[in-house]
């Protein structure tokens, strides 16, 4: 699992940085992308990138700013030459998202050649994808953004053959039944197949916020909890905590702070206005832990799977 950033920018891009779009790179666990947000020039930054768009099937959009909306008309449209006729693809969004995609298609005459389905976001909701759970969470904007949590199924663990082998059971075909059944039966008894396994191998999680101020509310922090990767907006850099709040944004320190309560394993900023240069952003890079990274564009992060 991999996350790549394909624009850090906020509000307008800059020539070092595009405005908000990202890459959920699940190749590895169910063979497609998870595109985040699409700023305009998202499909220009894919080219860039190894991602195959007829390979992104689900778009999570936080909220309706231009700087994170702009490039999907585009990106849907160009999609359809790109190997994308048939494959359905499903985009997730606050209402409004459906109407505007719609009168754009229609305005300049494109007809796209696959299904998509449009899921109305709202607060707290929990959809299954692909066998990730996506959880929303309804932020602190000046229009409503959202946050998505992506959890990965847990693996199971592995098959203690030694003891299947102690009650009489050889290896065989029947091993893999046995590790997908809750239960199996052998010589008239049966037998609860989690006894048979080591402990499951706890998923990922990835938590993506839209635009937002700074939240310090229960449900919102034990969401967030365990998180292997945290991408948060830091707008503001430094220290004008109460700018960020006026503007509906947040300061980096200030949002360190708020989770200096919970357990995650990595965070990083992004949205970056354009107010800082490169060398602004280098010396506050200096001052920060090895946990928390300032984005760029193009800059990937794996993500190993290791229990918190
Ligand atoms: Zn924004
Ligand atoms: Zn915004």
């Amino acid at each position: 699992m991999k996350f790549t950033v394909l624009g850090s920018g906020a509000g307008i891009p800059s020539r070092t940085r595009n405005t908000q779009s990202y890459i959920l790179d699940v190749v590895e666990e169910i063979n497609q992308y998870f595109l985040i947000d699409a700023s305009e020039g998202v499909q220009h930054r894919i080219l860039h990138t190894t991602v195959r768009p007829s390979k992104i099937k689900h778009i999570f959009i936080t909220h309706l700013h231009g700087d994170h909306i702009y490039g999907l008309p585009g990106f849907l449209s160009s999609r359809a030459h790109q190997g994308g006729e048939d494959i359905p693809l499903t985009i997730y969004g606050p209402p409004g998202l459906k109407e505007w995609i719609g009168l754009t298609l229609k305005t300049s005459h494109s007809q796209l050649n696959y299904p998509v389905h449009y899921e109305e976001v709202s607060h707290n909701v929990q959809y299954e994808v692909e066998g990730f759970t996506v959880d929303t969470y309804l932020l602190d904007h000046t229009i409503d953004s959202y946050m998505y949590v992506f959890n990965e199924p847990e693996k199971l663990g592995k098959l203690n053959t030694d003891k299947l082998k102690a009650i009489g059971i050889q290896p065989g075909p029947s091993y893999k039944e046995i590790k997908n059944s809750g239960t199996f039966s052998h010589e008239g008894v049966t037998y609860d197949t989690k006894a048979f396994l080591s402990d499951p191998v706890p998923g990922r999680k990835v938590s993506v916020h839209g635009d937002t101020r700074v939240i310090t509310k229960p449900d919102y922090l034990s969401l967030l909890e365990g998180s292997d990767l945290i991408v948060h907006e830091a707008t503001y850099l430094e220290r004008e905590i109460e700018k960020a709040h006026m503007y509906f944004h947040s300061e980096i320190h200030n949002v360190l702070q708020n989770f200096s309560q919970i357990d995650y394993r990595k965070i990083l900023f992004s949205h970056i206005s354009n107010r800082y240069d490169e060398d602004d952003i280098r010396l506050i890079k200096e001052t920060l832990d090895e946990h928390v990274s300032i984005a760029h564009d193009y800059l990937e992060i794996t993500i190993p799977r290791i229990s918190l």
